[in-house]
């Protein structure tokens, strides 16, 4: 496995967030998060970058990641998109590519994988010289994970990429993220409240209920539970 939780356990202050999450990403998997609003699914990207103190067991590779900083994880190589974008308002879309590959050396590549991006989201290619902070949601969204590609993960971490989009730009977007997960062989790990989103994306999923995983299985499974229809899918 790539990446391995196991009771992973979180909380701000005094509040238990996560109690018992675990989950598993094999090497060049995609694996999807789903639960209702608070069920913790932002918390566990948070404790696997770092951002938030975790306890329980968090492997990236092997090896335990409990307790680094999130720069230490980004070196690593699990690059994270995180919920609102996270772009970079003043700087322009090649300049925010240019961060995306901030710790990278090889010039030459660096410059394939920008074009390889453009290519992906010809939407930013119109817009190179445009500030973030003036790109529409849609574009927004695609410069941040076209950004979290130029650092050449191992691991991307996607959170909620559909928020705030109409329909068909957040399915623009999930097709891009598909053709880049085929092409690149990037594993990934995908929050998303629109589970059909989701499962265009990835093959398994786990449920997170108040802050436990209560359910994992391959999507072709979940998809037919009742439950989760109900609760994820609208009917
Ligand atoms: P959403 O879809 O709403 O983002 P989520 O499943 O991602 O939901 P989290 O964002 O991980 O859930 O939040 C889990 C719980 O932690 C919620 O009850 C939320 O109110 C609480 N929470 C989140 N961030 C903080 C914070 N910075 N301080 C205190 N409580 C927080």
């Amino acid at each position: 496995m790539l990446l391995e939780l196991e009771g992973v356990t979180a909380a701000y202050g005094r509040v238990q967030v996560l109690d018992g999450v675990s989950l598993a990403v094999p090497e060049g998997g995609a694996v999807g998060v789903l639960g209702a609003n608070g069920a913790g699914k932002t918390t566990t990207l948070r404790a696997i970058t770092g951002v938030v103190r975790a306890g329980g067991t968090i492997r990236f590779d092997g090896r335990s990641i409990l307790g680094m900083r999130p720069d230490q994880v980004a070196a690593l190589g699990i690059a994270h998109v995180p919920e609102g974008r996270g772009t970079l308002g003043d700087l322009d879309v090649r300049e925010n590519l240019r961060v995306g590959a901030y710790l990278r050396k090889d010039r030459a590549r660096i410059r394939e994988d920008m074009d390889y991006c453009l290519e992906l989201f010809p939407q930013l290619r119109d817009r190179i010289r445009s500030n973030a902070s003036a790109l529409s949601g849609g574009e927004q969204q695609m410069l941040a994970v076209a950004r979290a590609f130029m650092a050449k993960p191992r691991l991307l971490l996607l959170d909620e990429a559909s928020l705030g989009l109409a329909p068909g730009t957040a399915k623009t977007v999930y097709g891009a993220i598909r053709r880049l997960r085929e092409e690149s062989g990037i594993s990934m790990l995908v929050v998303e409240q629109n589970a059909n989103l989701a499962f265009s994306l990835v093959e398994e999923a786990v449920v997170l209920e108040t802050g436990r995983s209560v359910l994992s299985g391959p999507t072709e499974e979940l998809r037919t539970m009742d439950d989760i229809r109900r609760a994820y899918l609208g009917g």
